[in-house]
């Protein structure tokens, strides 16, 4: 989301007449977008602020802003706190970029604009740039309020926006190059559930699913309360929807996800599981998962191993919990020690590097579609690409693929990706 709310950004600075530069010294505008959703991120953000503050000392009109999450949660606070700032901009007010730039040109600066309007804009601004895979927001916010995440404080609660707005946005897109969509929203799959007369999450994909020239549509991030069978049977019969399904779990134990007021059960997600593969058993599923919540024993974190044991994930991406001001998790004892956190992670992660990569290994000699994005990071002979199954694929071919759906036979899998022939 916070990629895809930089790109927003860089449209609407490209409108204003700056360009993008690789050099961060020769900057007239020095942009931080941030996350807040872990204590590290967060850090990293102030630290590149600091840096930025002191370029400024050798370009005293450069214009400094903070962005996304961190500017909403803090808000004024941070132009108190650092000196060189000259705006904060929450999420939900990206589309005042331009003005609050075009002040801060004339000296106006100090400006603070956060908080939510109401509903979801309905025309953000899209890249410039052809993308060969492009980002979409469906819907903003989240209603959830787990009890460890910040997201519903700093995104707002769920608006969600036209279909008939989004349907443009992906015509302008393909028209521009785009083969490849991701629909976007904190809680993608209850998109338009308060909105009456609306589509639905499912009725939505297969509405694009009929847009000329479009080749895939994935969507991220699921919630498992509200993945419907509908939304599950629409990986049946909707062509372009891609078999790969991010399902969060965050935890294996019911009472750590009752804590956590997840509002599943871990015998919930293992059947939302199965009635996935048994719609399309191809599906690559990766998921969210946390170590050290509060309270965490180790028969909880041994419910989460055996669970992924049982749903043996495509991949997975891990985290030790890391408490966030102002969620109601924060305020509770008995937090893991560091050394416990640190040992449970490697534990889990040590497991999944071995589930991946036996998986990897189970495609060897079979042919999988790839939409060819570019030339190897390792091999100027050799591109790469990305299955349905959201695999990576390298393979020896010229860079005249680009932006082609080839074949690949799979000739090796390995732990981060997979190795082929093109036949096809
Ligand atoms: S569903 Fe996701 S975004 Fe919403 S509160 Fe829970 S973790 Fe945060």
């Amino acid at each position: 989301m916070n990629e895809h709310d930089s790109e927003r950004m860089l449209a609407l600075l490209e409108g204003c007449g700056y360009r993008e530069t690789k050099h961060v010294e020769e900057a007239d505008v020095m942009l931080v977008n941030t996350c807040t959703v872990r204590e590290k991120p967060e850090q990293k953000a102030y630290s590149m602020v600091g840096r930025f503050q002191q370029l400024k000392e050798d370009n005293p009109h450069a214009i400094i802003g903070i962005t996304g999450c961190v500017a909403q949660q803090e808000g004024e606070r941070l132009l108190g706190r650092i000196p060189a700032l000259d705006f904060v901009l929450g999420p939900g007010k990206i589309h005042k970029l331009p003005e609050i730039l075009r002040d801060a040109e004339k000296g106006k600066r100090g400006t603070c604009s956060v908080g939510f309007e109401n509903g979801c804009p309905t025309n953000l601004p899209t890249p410039h740039t052809a993308q060969l895979r492009a980002y979409v927001t469906i819907m903003q916010g989240c209603d959830n309020f787990c009890s460890y995440c910040i997201v519903p404080t700093v995104r707002g609660r769920e608006r969600s926006r036209p279909s008939a707005a989004i349907l443009a946005e992906i015509e302008t897109l393909i028209r521009q190059g785009t083969k490849e969509i991701t629909l976007l929203g904190q809680n993608v799959n209850s998109y338009a559930k308060h909105t009456p007369g609306e589509l639905t999450f499912p009725q939505l994909l297969a509405k694009i699913d009929e847009i000329p020239g479009l080749e895939r549509i994935r969507f991220t991030t699921s919630h498992p309360k509200d993945l419907t069978e509908e939304t599950i049977e629409a990986f049946g019969y909707v062509e372009h929807l891609c078999e790969h399904l991010h399902l969060p779990f965050q935890a294996g134990s019911n009472a750590v996800l009752e804590r956590m007021n997840r509002g599943h059960t871990r015998e919930e997600y293992l059947a939302q599981i199965k009635k996935v593969r048994e719609v399309s058993p191809q599906m690559g599923i990766t998921a969210d998962v946390m170590v050290g919540f509060p309270a965490e024993e180790e028969e909880d974190f041994d419910q989460t191993l055996e669970l992924i044991r049982r749903v043996e994930f495509d991949g997975l991406f891990s985290f030790k919990y890391s408490p966030r001001p102002g969620t109601r998790a924060a305020r509770w004892k008995g937090e893991c020690t560091p050394e416990v956190k640190q040992r449970r992670l490697e534990i889990l992660q040590g497991l999944q590097r071995g589930i991946t990569l036996k998986k990897n290994k189970e495609l060897e000699g079979s042919v999988k579609e790839i939409l060819v994005e570019g030339r190897s990071r390792n091999s100027p002979h050799t591109m790469r690409g990305r299955t349905r199954c959201n695999r990576i694929v390298n393979f020896p071919g010229g860079s005249d693929l680009v932006g082609a759906l080839v074949f690949v036979k799979i000739a090796k899998g390995l732990q981060n990706s997979l190795r082929g022939e093109r036949c096809g």
